[in-house]
């Protein structure tokens, strides 16, 4: 018998090796250019990405989590002021709401698309109205390449007066209504974490928005609170993309679109490799594009399924394994908007499968004859 070969659930080295040359180009020229931080290359790079996005305007910054504060502190949310998310997300979400100064309350989870649930929100919204607390802002999370239901949740934000941010770490080229995600808020945050759809070699983020009085807010926030240079207007801090990285984002955003394609096609053949009701594939919402960041099927026997996957060299993950309102840091002390079941659930049986552009053919064959051998074995 021959050696399984091993597939990794995520391979960043791949993007750099698939561009090498190029990537090697932009970034040695961005090191000559004697010019390192906010030049040429951030500027080219926020325009090039505020043109996909279909938003006005873009501003780099450090990373993803420093791009849902400074949307937060864009938009003049306050200390104390309530801001609604989710529980069932990457930490940093709620992590950036609590730097901002506001109160985060965690609402529940769509149990078919695991974003946000629009019901829960209204429900959450009546019950803090209730308490006379004030309401600012509600974080949308577009978990795992898909679009939460922004009709709804749109609705419920303009009837309640809450901005509406997106936070789109997950979702960069993901459509809704054939929009791309990023231009529905009042302001949207990226995240170029190096394993994204848009990955950076390093950490790096941005924000979009199509209000100029935001736009500016954050370009003075991200560093030092500058009106102009060595004078603060407002307390800022120091986030701001580097120019190394913006040369090599500015080379991998034309690969997309073709990126995004090539994840769904392989979370297409997955689909179809999946056929009973033991493995839970993911549902694709109405109006939405997905764009795979992470392909998560669910299954009661999760633990099992994982294990079996890995003896054919199938290397999976969870996002998330414990949902944030669970965790030490925040357990106790921050507010959900009643139980959450389903986000308790989620964290229980989710378990994301190898997903990267780079899978080749042979890798996707072996993932779906793992799959099939799962349910053959009856499980
Ligand atoms: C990755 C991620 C972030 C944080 O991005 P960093 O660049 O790692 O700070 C925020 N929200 C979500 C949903 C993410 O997946």
């Amino acid at each position: 018998m021959t050696a399984v070969r091993s597939i990794p659930q995520s391979n960043p080295g791949a993007g750099f090796f698939e561009h090498r040359a190029a990537l090697e180009q932009a970034a040695t020229s961005a090191l000559a250019s004697g010019w390192y931080i906010l030049g040429k290359q951030v500027s080219a790079f926020e325009s090039e990405f505020a043109s996909y996005i279909g938003a006005q305007q873009a501003v780099g910054v450090a990373n993803g989590t420093d791009a849902v504060e400074l949307c937060l502190r864009g938009c003049e949310v306050r200390p104390g002021d309530i801001v609604f998310t989710v529980s069932h997300t990457a930490v940093a979400t709620v992590a950036a709401v609590e730097r901002a100064g506001a109160v985060p309350v965690l609402v529940d989870i769509d149990s078919a698309t695991y974003t946000l649930d629009p019901a829960r929100l209204e429900d959450a919204v009546q019950s803090c109205r209730k308490r006379g607390q004030r309401l600012a802002a509600v974080v949308v999370v577009h978990l795992y390449g898909q679009a939460a239901d922004m009709d709804a949740i749109t609705a419920i934000a303009d009837r309640h007066g809450l901005t509406v941010i997106e936070d789109c770490a997950q979702a960069h080229g993901a459509m809704w209504r054939g929009r791309r995600v990023g231009s529905f808020g009042a302001a949207s945050a990226f995240s170029f974490y190096p394993t994204k759809n848009l990955g950076a070699f390093g950490d790096g983020g941005a924000v979009c928005t199509n209000d100029d009085a935001i736009g500016r807010r954050v370009r003075s926030v991200r560093e030092y609170g500058w009106q102009e240079r060595y004078i603060s207007s407002i307390a800022g801090m120091n986030s701001r993309l580097d120019e190394l990285h913006a040369a090599m984002l500015r080379v991998r955003l034309p690969y997309l679109d073709y990126d995004n394609g090539r994840r769904r096609d392989i979370a297409a053949r997955y689909t179809a490799a999946i056929s009973t009701g033991s493995v839970v594939p993911p549902q694709t919402r109405h109006g939405c594009t997905h764009v795979f960041h992470q392909y998560v099927v669910r299954s009661q026997r999760r633990d099992a399924l994982r294990e079996f996957l890995q003896t054919r060299g199938v290397g999976t993950g969870i996002h998330y394994p414990v949902p944030i309102h669970k965790q030490l840091a925040y357990e106790g002390r921050i507010a959900t908007a009643g139980d959450l079941p389903e986000t308790e659930r989620a964290a229980r049986e989710i378990a994301s499968l190898p997903m990267f552009p780079q899978l080749t053919p042979a890798d996707v064959d072996q993932v779906c004859d793992a799959l099939k051998a799962w349910e053959a074995a009856g499980a």
